[in-house]
């Protein structure tokens, strides 16, 4: 949307602050929050709408402010109120934050986003510890959707969204089948190796995925000493568990 894309591009000159930040890893994203069972649906348009007007430069005027400032998963609205946009999912008609920042309602066309509160985009950059969520798995790779950059805030990176993990970059050892490994919406806790490619490892024990639901009944898997149960139904599901799986520490 063109009015975040001003937003976030308002003070976006100080590429200095980002590296200096780069290897500052104290920031703990403490909640890696409900996914659910669908992704964004940034186009849902329930009402009319009318065409934007490139005249206006400030999205201010445009946008009433609840200064509301929310964590990731946090519920701000249902997708019957509100347009889901950037910084939100929406689960089972509930729109959830995705970021931590401000939430903003668009009076126009009623549309709902959270405003980070890291004020710099962060810039991907090579050993960054990334959480994202697994949106595809085929036979030799794992895609992954980033949503945050550990150390640099949660969202409105700059650089890269969708990322890789290859079968060969999974762990220290031969893997059979990749859908042993990940699955949709796990979340991913994950080093960057390679920008070009944006290509992610989780060999390593404190990385790999962090949370997982289950495959039958969506519930979410539990840490039965490295295998992953499903307290639920009772299905045990395989995964490249991180060390800090449940934990919600990233
Ligand atoms: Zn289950």
């Amino acid at each position: 949307m063109t009015s975040r894309r001003k937003l976030g591009k308002s003070d976006a000159k100080e590429p200095k602050d980002i590296k200096e930040n780069g290897l500052e890893l104290e920031e703990e994203i403490e909640e890696i929050e409900e996914a659910g069972e669908e992704t964004e649906q940034p186009e849902q348009m329930e009402q009319p709408e009318q065409p934007e007007q490139p005249s206006e430069e400030t999205p201010r005027e445009e946008t009433e402010e609840k200064a509301r400032a929310v964590l990731p998963g946090d519920l701000i609205g249902t997708s019957e109120e509100y347009s889901p946009r950037n910084g939100t999912y929406v689960d089972k008609g509930n729109i959830y934050a995705t970021a931590s920042g401000i939430v903003k309602v668009n009076a126009k066309d009623r549309s709902i986003s959270v405003i980070p509160v890291t004020k710099t985009p962060p810039h991907i950059q090579v050993g960054d510890i990334v959480i994202g969520q697994v949106t595809d798995v085929k036979d030799s790779v794992a895609l992954v959707e980033i949503a945050g950059i550990k150390g640099k805030g949660e969202r409105e990176i700059v650089n890269a969204d969708q990322a890789a993990i290859h079968v060969s970059n999974v762990k220290d050892a031969y893997v059979k089948e990749l859908y042993y490994e990940f699955a949709p919406f796990d979340i991913v806790k994950a080093r960057v190796i390679d920008l070009r490619n944006m290509r992610l490892t989780t060999v390593d024990k404190e990385l790999g995925v962090m949370k997982a639901y289950c495959g039958n009944c969506r519930a979410v898997l539990k840490n039965d000493n490295g295998k992953l149960k499903c307290p639920k139904c009772e299905r045990t599901e395989t995964r490249k568990i991180s060390v800090d799986y449940g934990t919600g520490i990233v």
